[in-house]
């Protein structure tokens, strides 16, 4: 069993002068400060396993709610601020919180602004006396981006962050003198669980930042250990000639997931800085899965192999596993895996296989047990009974010259089911042609995964973690292949 993030926090704070917050908060502060916000808790009625809902911009203070919910067992849920009336509808009917920290009216929720509950906070008692909680108890819950369907609440309970923080802190050489970018937002598993708990159970300290903003990431990098970051964030940090090898000179580590990096970024920033990017793997409902390692060679285009402890396999369509080489679904066991989604026991029933949990992505391990991802089983595109992996295709794409991205779609198409689309976008200042695009993929891939157009764009409809919507593109381009 793992160390709870609260005995962690706890242990972290018992060092007076050990600083939280670059040029704030230190671990003693924090810990007094959760103590006052599970007092406020309490006294707002509040009791276990009810759910906070967060709706609020990125602050500190989110961080210190979340810590004060572990401490309570009140059920941390924080949502995207970005969503609009109706999309915060479907989570209040659906996981029935007992009170929003919301800085507008939320229609049929009891509302509290966050400056309101920090008021409170700031008046009650920073000695708390916490009540024993279990591994198995209800942490958090996170709903999912859903990019299609509706937003499931996937629910982690405190032994799945408990271990995953303790697996990423020993595979990635977490230590005392880190001082980790914290430039992600706080409502996704990323910036919330990965980078905050790889902070606190190493006594780390973090720069905090309210969003990525090229100008205060560059600005703060020198004073920096270790950055987390979704590829966007590398992709236009390179677009801005401060980047620098000088400018990254105390920096041990650049790490980047919940999107593909493509390998030529992964090139381009290594050349620039000197620093090969830790690419690793995870979603919500499993926090991390696997990592590329620390020491040994970092292989673009790769997401590296399982975490301590956790358990991954790769199997084809009667569901057992593939020859090592092959491509399947990516199936995870292991104490980082979710409890099921939110009131949705069906849904979670028809989500796992015999214990294994089964992601939804596609890939395939190498012989040196390094695993691809190839896509979202549902990208994949079957074209004239074929099949086609978007991730193939899009690194081929991404290395041709006046390439910036790509994405690579299925859209109906009346011969083949569906046909291969890409969408591109040029490098700045550079030209490209459709046709001189798909002529220069004839030498690098068999002619059924040769895109039947290639679609030039200025950029991709994306999430907030700057995932491309593949959902969108292919709703846009629904009709490329139909007359009339
Ligand atoms: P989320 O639950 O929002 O974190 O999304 C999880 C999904 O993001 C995974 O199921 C993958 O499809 C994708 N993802 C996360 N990390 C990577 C990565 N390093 N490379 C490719 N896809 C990734």
């Amino acid at each position: 069993m793992s160390t709870d993030v609260i005995v962690k926090l706890k242990e972290m704070a018992a060092d007076p002068g050990r600083v939280w917050i670059r040029g704030g908060a230190r671990y003693a502060d924090l810990l007094a400060e959760t103590g006052r916000l599970a007092n406020t808790l309490v006294a707002l009625g509040l009791v276990r396993g009810d759910r906070l809902l967060l709706e609020v911009e990125k602050t500190e203070a989110v961080l210190s709610i979340y810590l004060a919910c572990l401490r309570t067992g009140v059920v941390f849920l924080p949502v995207n601020p970005g969503y609009t009336a109706a999309e915060t509808e479907h989570f209040l009917t659906d996981a029935e919180p007992a009170r929003v920290v919301a800085d507008r009216p939320v229609a049929g929720a009891r509302v509290v602004t966050l400056a309101e509950l920090m008021a409170q906070a700031a008046g009650a008692a920073a000695d708390f006396a916490d009540p024993a909680h279990g591994p198995d108890d209800l942490a958090a819950i996170l709903y999912t981006s859903g990019t299609t369907g509706r937003s499931k609440g996937v629910m982690l309970s405190r032994e799945n962050l408990a271990s995953n923080a303790e697996a990423l802190v020993g595979l990635w050489q977490f230590t005392e003198a880190d001082v980790l970018l914290h430039a992600l937002p706080v409502f996704h598993t990323h910036g919330l669980f990965v980078a905050t708990n790889c902070a606190l159970y190493s006594g780390a300290s973090l720069i905090f930042q309210a969003g990525f903003a090229p100008d205060a990431v560059l600005a703060a990098l020198p004073e920096a250990t270790v950055m987390m970051g979704v590829p966007t964030f590398y992709s236009r940090l390179l677009a801005d000639p401060r980047l620098t090898r000088d400018r990254c000179r105390g920096m041990r580590l650049f790490i980047s997931g919940s999107a593909p990096l493509s390998p030529a970024t992964h090139a381009e920033w290594q050349e620039r800085t000197g620093h090969a990017i830790l690419e690793r793997y995870g979603m919500t409902e499993t926090n991390m899965i696997t990592s590329n390692p620390y020491e040994g060679a970092r292989r673009a285009g790769t997401v590296g192999m399982p975490l301590p402890g956790v358990e991954v396999r790769v199997t084809g369509p009667d569901g057992a596993p593939v020859a090592q080489g092959e491509a399947g679904s990516i199936e995870v066991r292991g104490p980082n895996v979710f409890h099921g989604y939110w009131r949705l026991p069906e849904k979670t029933a028809e989500e796992f296989r015999d214990g294994w949990f089964v992601t939804g992505d596609l890939g395939a391990f190498d012989s040196q047990g390094y695993l691809s991802i190839l896509g979202r089983a549902k990208d994949l595109v079957i074209s004239g009974g074929l099949n086609v992996y978007p991730a193939e295709v899009e690194a081929a794409l991404d290395d041709l010259p006046g390439v910036a991205g790509s994405a690579v779609i299925g859209v109906p198409h009346p011969d083949f089911g569906e046909a291969v689309v890409a969408c591109v976008i040029p490098a700045k200042g550079a030209v490209v042609e459709e046709a001189v695009l798909r002529g220069a993929l004839r030498d690098r891939l068999a002619a059924f995964k040769i895109p039947k157009r290639v679609l030039v764009m200025a950029e991709f409809p994306r999430n907030a973690m700057g995932k491309v919507q593949k959902a969108e593109l292919r709703k846009q381009n629904a009709r490329l292949f139909v007359e009339g």
